[in-house]
């Protein structure tokens, strides 16, 4: 377990400049020498240990949705480099996650607990330098005066950077299975077990409901059965259906979960669930997507389509909790670790899940 030394400490406030994944635009990223993030009052400078890949700063920099240059990566764990003036809850040497947004708590969105909507929320408030994106794919990075006040969680002893990296992940989860809200004996289906379907299928197994989910790999398949799917199906498996209805007297899933972006995916979601069912749609990000669900499923059959994006401050020390403390066995989801001068295939493996792949993390300081 690596821990910060005070020479350590002094050593990294001589150092001037870092290694950084730079997104330049027009999909490219290249990793540069860059200066180390100057810190201000209030601020803190994070060494980055581990950054996980979201399939979300892919789309950005697959789509070229914003422009260069900036620094992606927000699923960031490290150790507090230095603080700046007027910072007593942080020291040098702390271990620590930093979530990149954090809401004002003052603002009509706020005030119906959607934070995600908030505009101050919508502010990134950690950077590796440039415009602020997250810059978790650097070896620091600059966490400003907002962030700092509620946007930090200390790991505890014994964890590693790569399962704490998983807090801001857990955190969107958790909040999306609050709006759906599965009770015990409740039958709960999950559609997609990449890394994020594999994290609602560990929480949805703590909620004593029945589960059954899909995939097209059978590797992962395999994983939800471990993590407490009663069983998991390809997609295209008229035997998933079936099972969904025997378990339920014919009538379909109480609570289902679209955690992957496929064609005619909702309207499966729709299929499979019972009158009156909640459909959690967490994977259409996607402006050009469309889906497609009879009218009458949701009318005639009282379903709730339902969304839900990124984390909710009310959630953090809980979801921080649940990595922590172990109950969600994150770090067994790992597949990939690449230093960051190997990014590249990090990001194009992410971007073409395979068999063996699910979460790829990025460790900046090998
Ligand atoms: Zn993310
Ligand atoms: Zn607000």
């Amino acid at each position: 377990m690596p821990t910060a030394d005070s020479s350590l400490v002094t050593a990294e406030k001589a150092l001037s400049t870092m290694r950084a994944a730079v997104y330049k635009g027009v999909s490219v990223v290249a990793v540069e020498s860059i200066p180390v993030p100057e810190i201000g009052r209030g601020e803190v400078l994070i060494r980055v240990e581990s950054c996980g890949i979201c399939p979300t700063d892919l789309k950005k920099i697959s789509y070229n949705l914003l422009p260069g240059p900036r620094v992606f990566g927000h699923e960031t764990a490290g150790v507090i480099a230095a603080v700046g003036a007027g910072v007593t809850q942080y020291a040098a040497g702390d271990r620590v996650i930093v979530f990149h947004h954090i809401p004002c708590g003052e603002c009509f969105y706020c005030g119906r607990k959607l934070y995600a909507q908030c505009p101050v929320y919508k502010k990134v408030g950690v950077t590796a330098g440039y415009e602020p994106a997250g810059g978790g794919f650097s070896q620091y990075v600059r966490v400003m005066d907002w962030i700092v006040e509620r946007g930090i969680e200390k790991i505890p002893a014994g964890v590693s950077f790569d399962a704490a990296s998983f807090v801001e992940p857990v955190n969107t989860c958790l909040k999306g299975m609050r709006q759906v809200d599965p009770q015990p004996g409740d039958v709960v289906a999950i559609l997609g077990q990449g890394p994020v379907g594999l994290i609602f299928t560990m929480m949805a197994a703590q909620l004593g409901v029945r589960l059954v989910t899909t995939d097209t790999f059978e590797t992962r398949r395999a994983l939800a059965r471990k993590f407490g799917a009663h069983e998991s199906f390809d997609p295209r498996d008229t035997a998933f259906e079936r099972t969904i209805k025997e378990m339920t007297e014919g009538r379909g899933a109480d609570v289902v979960i679209v955690a992957a972006s496929a064609k005619g995916i909702v309207e499966q979601a729709a299929a499979i669930s019972r009158p009156g069912a909640r459909i959690l749609l967490f994977a259409q990000t996607s402006h050009q997507e469309r889906i497609e669900v009879s009218g009458a499923d949701i009318c005639m059959g009282e379903r709730t389509l339902c969304g839900s994006y990124s984390a909710s401050v009310d959630l953090q020390a809980e979801s921080a909790e649940m990595v922590f403390s172990g109950i969600l066995p994150v770090e067994e989801l790992v597949s990939h670790r690449y230093p960051l001068s190997e990014i590249h295939q990090g990001m194009e493996r992410a971007l073409h899940p395979d068999a063996e792949s699910l979460k790829i993390i990025v460790q900046p300081q090998r």
